[in-house]
């Protein structure tokens, strides 16, 4: 095999064979056994990868070149968590912000109402469009590599660097694209979680699998680690380094058995027993009531609810909380039905 490892460029890999989530299909991935690295074996074309998000993967994902509400309401609850993360562990006043790999918009538009100076680029068109138009939010049409320059104080990109083919590229191009003193926070699927489902792991659109360890790897060079949160996604602040370093810092001997150890104990017990998967089918009713509730809004009163009432969820006896309630006793009751059913 003539495949180096991104990371480290080492050619010994442990080979699996995993099935894509979404179709089932074949993916052939690769474990590094030099610094851990997880990696699908072949990896398409910056043409190939430029031409499918564009037009296509949108579509094949969602199966729509517009978010429905129900998109729009949990991209909401995910943006309301990112910005948690920032106010914590950096302070949000008045910094610029680009957002890369936007989506519909709907980051920018909550980072917006939070005061930052806020902007995205988005590959697809439709959702670009979409996000000018139903927020009013400024979401270039653009890839990363379409970027002249950004100058902006906060970088963020989320779910979005697994599907980078290049990792070292995109770092060197994200470092040109921050002001001096400026921020990354990316977050990814972590592929050490337990609370992952076998069934929902691997991807055909992403070429990369990162740990905490390999993030920190991929963006050693040209960014240092501020911090990090792992449970579920993998969530990291870096800051800009002045000057770049001459090479990669790879991770540690220890690291990459912690890495091999944590793969080698993922499966069906792990995820049913210490995930939570067993509770997940209840979690899912849970969900679907909540986001019943939103089917007849408009994105931006999504949003702007979403908003107002962003702090009720740390409060014990909040209305979101008591909704939240009823959504568990129901979901609780539907369980047991299911269950005498099967039985
Ligand atoms: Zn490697």
């Amino acid at each position: 095999m003539n495949k180096n490892c991104d990371l480290c460029q080492s050619v010994d890999f442990i080979n699996l064979v995993e099935k894509d989530a979404k179709n089932k299909s074949q993916l052939n991935i690769l474990h590094c056994i030099q610094c851990g690295l997880i990696q699908q074996r072949d990896v398409p074309s910056n043409a190939e990868l430029k031409t499918y998000y564009a037009h296509n993967y949108r579509q094949d994902y969602k199966s729509t070149y517009s978010p429905k509400p129900k998109y729009v309401y949990r991209a909401g609850l995910a943006a309301l968590d990112r910005i948690k993360f920032l106010e914590t562990h950096l302070g949000v006043g008045h910094q610029t912000l680009l957002d890369i790999g936007a989506g519909g918009g709907e980051f920018v538009y909550m980072a917006k109402k939070r005061g930052l100076d806020a902007k995205g680029i988005e590959p697809n068109i439709g959702y670009s469009e979409f996000s000018k138009e139903q927020y009013g939010v400024e979401v270039q049409t653009a890839m990363l590599s379409d970027l002249e320059d950004s100058s902006a104080d906060i970088l963020t990109m989320f779910h979005v660097f697994e599907h980078m083919a290049n990792p070292q590229d995109v770092m060197r191009k994200l470092h040109r694209c921050v002001k001096d003193n400026g921020y990354l926070f990316i977050e990814v699927p972590n592929i050490l979680q337990a609370d992952a489902s076998p069934h929902n792991i691997y991807f055909k659109a992403h070429l990369f699998y990162y740990s905490k360890f390999t993030l920190k790897s991929s963006a050693s060079q040209y960014f240092d680690l501020v911090r990090t949160e792992d449970s579920g996604n993998l969530k990291m602040l870096f800051k800009k380094k002045s000057v770049p370093s001459l090479n990669v810092s790879l991770p540690s001997a220890e690291e990459v058995q912690a890495t091999k150890r944590r793969m080698q104990k993922k499966g069906w017990l792990e995820y049913l027993l210490i995930g939570g998967g067993a509770l997940k089918p209840f979690r899912r009713v849970e969900k679907m009531i909540f986001e019943a509730f939103v089917k007849n809004s408009s994105p931006r009163k999504i949003l702007d609810d979403l908003y107002e009432k962003r702090h009720e969820h740390s409060k014990a006896f909040s209305i979101g909380n008591l909704k939240r309630l009823g959504g568990w006793s129901t979901a609780s009751g539907l369980g047991f039905v299911c269950f005498e059913a099967l039985c």
